[in-house]
C-alpha cells in the first residue's frame, strides 16, 4: 500500500478568506511536482449533505461523478486538479454520527458505552483514511474556524490520525486574516495570534501560516508572527487579495510554497514543474482581448450581487474557462427572470446581448419569464445554452409556440397540463411515493449517446471529450455498483459522460412530435429498461441554440474548458 502524507488545513480569525482555494492550490503545486494529491472537504454541519442547503445562503450544490451533492469547495478541487473526486471526500458531521449511531442500532458496538471519543473520532479518522487510499498527499480542509465548536472533534481525529502514522507525515497549515481597519490603515496580527493560541489548544502548532490580507505583509508582520508561533519567517507565508482565482499556485509558488512544504516531509520534487499552459490562461484571463455580454435570466436575484455569483459559481467558471481558451472575457448581467414577466417590452433588452443563457433551477418562481427569454433567443437568432432546467423550459417553449400545444408545461409546475412535455419518470415517481423528496433525483454522471452530424457531437469530437470520457467509462464498466450509469451503450463510440441533478424528464410520449418539427434532440441516454432519456436538443439553422439535461458546468476545468461552453462563446463572438 502506498503512504500517504497529510496536510491539514485549518482557518483562523474569519471563514470565507478562501481556504478551500488555497487547499486546491496546494494540492494543484504538489502535483505539479509529480506527486498524486488529492483533497478532502470537512465540513462540521450536522447535514448529511449539501443537497438540502439553501444556494443563496450556502453557494452552489456541487454534484459529482458518483451522485454526491457535495459542498462547493469540492469544485474548487476538480477545476484545480483536473480530476474527478469522489463523494466521500466530503466528511460531515452528519454522515459521522448516523454511521455510529446505525451501527449502533446493529449491535454493533453491544456492551459498549458510544462516546464522542473514540468511537466517532474513530469513524472520522476512518473516512478520511478512505478518501487518501492511493495518494501521495491528502488535504484534509476544516471547514469553519478554529473555536468552532463542531470542528473539535475533527481536531482531535487528525491528532490522533497523527499518533498512529507518525508525525514526520502530517503537517498542518493555518490560514488566516489579518484585517485592515480603514480608521486605522495598519495590518493587525492580533487576531491570527489568537488563532494560533486556540489551535494549540488541540495540540496544533501550525508548520505554515498563510497570511491571507487586503495586501501583502511586511517584514515587521511577518516577524511579530514568526516570534508568535514560533516558526521559520521562510513558512509565514503572504497571501494578498487577488482578482484571478488561478493566479493563487503561481503566488504561492513565487514563495517557493512547493518545494517548503516538499522538504518539510524530506521529500525531493519528481519532476520540474510545468506552469506554462496554466501562466498562459490566467494571462489570457487577464488581458481578454473583447469583452462578451452575456444575460443570465435566473431565479435567485434578491439577494444581491455578492452571493449571486456563488449560488452559481461552476457556471461562471465554466465561462471564464472557455473565455480564457478564446481569449475573451464573458461579462455576466444576472437577470431577474420576474422582469419579463411583468412586462413583455424588457425583453428588447435582451438584444443587447451576445448570448443567453438559462441555468438549473427548482420550482415555478420566474419560469414564465425564462420561457419569454428562450422564446426571443430562438426567435431572434441569438446564441442561446440551456443548462438542465433550461432545457426543460426551450423544450416547453418549442411545444407551446412552435407545435402549437396550447399551456405544455412541466408537471413540476402544472401537475394537470394537457400536455406534460416534462414529467416524472415510472420509477421516479416510485421513489417519490416511497421515499419523499430527499434522495429521488437523477444524481451524478450518465452516459449519453450523441447523434452523428450534430453541433454537440462536433464540439465533443474537438475538444478531445469523447477520447476522454471514452476512458473514463471503461473505469465506470469495471465498478458494479456505479455501471448502471452508462445504461446500454452505443457501439460507435459516441458516448460521453455527464453530471445530471434533476427529478423530471423530457416525457418520452412527446419527442416524435418534437421533432417533427424541427427540434433535434442530439444526445440521449439509453437505460437499461429501454427507456431513453433525452440529453441534449439543439435547432438546426439556428446561430446556437443548444441545451442539455446535464450540468456540464460541473466537467469544465480551466485546462480543460467543457465543449458546450466553448461552443456556446465561439457562437456569441460571431454574434
Ligand atoms: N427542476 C428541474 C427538475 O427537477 C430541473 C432541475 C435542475 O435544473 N437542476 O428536473
Amino acid at each position: 500500500m502506498k503512504k500517504t502524507r497529510y496536510i491539514v488545513i485549518a482557518g483562523g480569525v474569519i471563514s470565507g478568506v478562501g481556504k478551500g482555494s488555497a487547499t486546491a492550490s496546494i494540492a494543484k503545486i504538489l502535483q505539479q511536482y509529480g506527486y498524486r494529491a488529492t483533497a478532502i472537504k470537512i465540513d462540521p454541519y450536522i447535514n448529511y449533505d449539501a443537497g438540502t442547503l439553501r444556494p443563496t445562503e450556502h453557494g452552489e450544490v456541487w454534484v459529482t461523478d458518483d451522485g454526491g451533492e457535495i459542498d462547493q469547495d469540492l469544485g474548487n478541487y476538480e477545476r484545480f486538479l483536473g480530476m474527478s473526486i469522489s463523494r466521500g471526500n466530503n466528511i460531515t458531521t452528519g454522515q459521522i454520527y448516523k454511521e455510529v449511531i446505525d451501527r449502533e442500532r446493529k449491535g454493533e458496538y453491544l456492551g459498549q458505552t458510544v462516546q464522542p471519543i473514540p468511537h466517532i473520532t474513530d469513524e472520522i479518522k476512518r473516512r478520511i483514511r478512505e478518501a487518501a487510499e492511493g495518494f501521495d498527499f491528502a488535504l484534509v480542509e476544516i471547514g469553519g474556524v478554529i473555536g468552532d465548536y463542531e470542528n473539535i472533534p475533527f481536531l482531535f481525529a487528525v491528532k490522533s490520525l497523527e499518533r498512529e502514522i507518525g508525525e514526520e507525515n502530517v503537517i498542518y497549515v493555518l490560514i488566516t486574516y489579518l484585517p485592515i481597519p480603514s480608521h486605522i490603515e495598519e495590518m493587525k496580527t492580533k487576531p491570527t495570534q489568537q488563532a494560533i493560541r486556540l489551535l494549540s489548544e488541540s495540540g496544533i502548532f501550525p508548520d505554515f501560516i498563510l497570511c491571507r490580507a487586503r495586501e501583502p505583509l511586511d517584514e515587521v508582520r511577518k516577524k511579530k508572527i514568526e516570534t508568535y508561533a514560533n516558526i521559520d519567517a521562510d513558512c509565514v507565508i503572504s497571501a494578498p487579495d487577488i482578482d484571478i482565482l488561478y493566479s493563487i499556485p503561481l503566488n504561492f509558488e513565487k514563495e517557493g510554497m512547493g518545494r517548503k512544504i516538499l522538504s518539510k516531509f524530506g521529500l525531493k520534487p519528481r519532476k520540474t514543474p510545468d506552469w506554462s499552459n496554466w501562466e498562459e490562461l490566467v494571462r489570457r484571463i487577464k488581458n481578454p482581448t473583447r469583452e462578451l455580454k452575456i444575460a443570465m435570466v435566473c431565479k435567485y436575484i434578491e439577494i444581491g450581487d455578492y452571493r449571486l455569483s456563488d449560488s452559481y459559481i461552476s457556471i461562471n467558471q465554466s465561462l471564464e474557462h472557455a473565455g480564457a481558451h478564446l481569449g475573451v472575457r464573458a461579462r455576466i448581467d444576472w437577470l431577474d427572470a420576474k422582469v419579463f414577466e411583468k412586462d413583455r417590452s424588457e425583453l428588447e433588452r435582451l438584444r443587447e446581448y451576445d448570448g443567453i443563457i438559462v441555468p438549473g433551477g427548482f420550482g415555478e418562481s420566474g419560469v414564465e419569464g425564462k420561457i419569454e427569454a428562450i422564446r426571443f433567443a430562438r426567435e431572434s437568432n441569438v446564441p442561446y445554452l440551456g443548462l438542465c432546467y433550461g432545457m426543460q423550459l426551450a423544450v416547453i417553449e418549442f411545444a407551446r409556440n412552435v407545435c402549437g400545444m396550447k399551456g405544455a408545461h412541466s408537471t413540476e409546475i402544472d401537475p394537470d397540463t394537457k400536455y406534460p412535455v416534462i414529467d416524472l419518470q415510472p420509477t421516479q415517481k416510485l421513489l417519490i411515493e416511497e421515499e419523499g423528496y430527499g434522495g429521488t433525483m437523477r444524481l451524478g454522471a450518465y452516459a449519453a449517446t450523441l447523434k452523428k452530424g450534430s453541433l454537440v457531437m462536433e464540439l465533443y469530437a474537438r475538444t478531445g471529450r469523447l477520447e476522454e470520457d471514452r476512458k473514463r467509462i471503461e473505469r465506470l464498466k469495471a465498478d458494479p455498483k456505479q455501471s448502471f450509469r452508462l445504461g446500454i451503450l452505443s457501439m460507435e463510440e459516441r458516448t460521453i459522460l455527464e453530471r445530471h441533478r434533476h427529478r423530471y424528464e423530457v416525457s418520452p410520449r412527446f419527442v416524435d412530435i418534437l421533432e417533427e418539427n424541427g427540434l433535434f434532440f442530439s444526445g440521449y441516454h439509453l437505460r437499461a429498461d429501454g427507456t431513453r432519456l433525452m440529453e441534449f436538443i439543439e435547432l438546426p439553422g439556428h446561430r446556437f441554440f443548444v441545451a442539455t439535461q446535464a450540468h456540464p458546468e460541473f466537467k469544465s476545468m480551466l485546462e480543460k474548458p467543457a465543449p458546450l461552453f466553448l461552443g456556446f462563446l465561439e457562437a456569441a463572438m460571431e454574434k
